[in-house]
């Protein structure tokens, strides 16, 4: 297993890149700890393949180095990497059986018989599948054979890393969960380094320890989930993680307060001048409907949304959306004109990125929701 380091690392597929558009991997640097487990987390397109390619070796990039270890593997073969990767789409041998699918990387160096059939057992248990070890893999359904890609990426256990890239697109969603708690055992048994790409916050956020970020090919921020809720360093972050996402209004922010169209909203810090497009992002969950004597911003209020266990108020000013994220059972009050913000919920941003307050000055009292 290894510690993987991405060194100034970038990519473009075009042979001359100009503009910072013709780059789908702008310039990375990030240390990939030994043995914990990561999502991978961004929309179509933002360069989630491309990574995870150039980790394996698929990939070239056109500028700097990765290193397993201490050990450059810029240009090595990806055989020599030892890296275990699952793809979207099911990559199988049609005309070999289960088992011998299960079995291929393992056969493939040398291992004994024995603790293949063994081994090829415990798998195949993992992805249910023990009852069609003997059948050939052609003519099984695509989820069938996405299970024995899944399975081949896990057989073996000497590997530096598994890579897996959005593995349950073609899974049915009760196996999707179930397949997703063997992989968080996996990796609690084994401790491989595990990287599993998704443009879903809901895997990302139920798989990982850690939460790796990506919004047009940058990584934006690398977390814990609380961290991700709490301080998005990106209003990307914000706004693609949580649901809904975070509030941004426009603001001049003026010491420890913010101006938003003439009206003052206190901050939870002390900040120094803030130059650039200037925004606070608030969560819906640290909004609460008030009254006019509450100090809060006057909005309209639109309507009131049941989501299961809450509702969502949905609210605009001056032309801004607002959503508030209703604690269980507490409804809108009927002198309800003004939204007020928790403080400590309050973060402030400079084109797009946070900017950390200069000292905190209220901490954080979220009430259930
Ligand atoms: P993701 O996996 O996050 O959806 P990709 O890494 O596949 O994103 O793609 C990132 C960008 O690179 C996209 O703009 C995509 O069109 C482009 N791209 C991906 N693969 C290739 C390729 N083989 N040749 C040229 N452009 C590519
Ligand atoms: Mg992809």
């Amino acid at each position: 297993m290894a510690k993987i380091t991405l060194d100034n690392l970038a990519h473009s597929y075009l042979p001359k890149p100009a503009g910072p558009e013709d780059w789908a991997l702008k310039e990375l640097d990030n240390v990939w700890v030994d043995g914990e487990a990561y999502a991978l987390l961004g929309a179509s397109g933002c360069g989630k393949s491309t990574l995870l390619n150039i980790i394996s070796g698929l990939v070239q990039p056109s500028q700097g180095r990765i290193l397993f270890n201490d050990r450059d593997v810029t240009h090595a073969p990806t055989a020599e990497r030892n890296i275990a990767q699952v793809f979207q789409f099911p990559v199988v041998y049609d005309t070999m059986t289960v088992r011998e699918n299960l079995a291929f990387p393992l056969r493939n160096r040398g291992a004994p018989e024995d603790y293949v059939r063994a081994r090829v057992q415990t798998i195949a248990r993992m992805i249910d599948m023990e009852d069609r070890l003997e059948r050939k893999a052609r003519g099984l359904t695509a989820d069938a054979k996405q299970k024995i890609s899944l399975g081949r990426g896990m057989v073996r256990e000497d590997v530096n890393a598994i890579l897996f890239d959005e593995p349950l697109t073609v899974i049915d969603p009760h196996m999707k969960w179930e397949l997703r708690t063997q992989l968080r055992a996996l990796h609690h048994e084994f401790g491989h380094t595990m990287i599993y790409v998704t443009h879903d916050q809901t895997e990302a956020l139920t798989f990982a320890d850690k939460v790796v970020v990506m919004h047009d090919g940058r990584v934006v921020q690398i977390g814990t989930p609380q961290e991700l809720f709490e301080r998005p360093e990106h209003t990307f972050v914000g706004y693609f993680i949580g649901s809904p996402g975070m509030n941004l209004l426009d603001a001049q922010i003026d010491g420890d307060t913010a101006r938003v169209g003439g009206h003052r909203i206190a901050l939870g810090g002390q900040y120094d001048a803030v130059a650039g497009r200037t925004q606070i992002g608030v969560r819906p969950e640290y909004i609460r409907p008030a009254n006019a004597d509450s100090g809060g911003l006057p909005v309209t209020i639109r309507r009131v949304e049941d989501v299961g266990r809450h509702q969502i108020l949905r609210a605009e000013f001056e032309g801004t959306g607002i959503d508030a994220i209703l604690p269980e059972g507490a409804g809108v009050p009927a002198d309800a004109t003004h939204l007020a913000f928790d403080p400590a919920g309050i973060n402030v941003y400079a084109d797009d990125w946070r900017v950390a307050p200069r000292k905190v000055t209220a901490a954080p009292h979220r009430e259930a929701v």
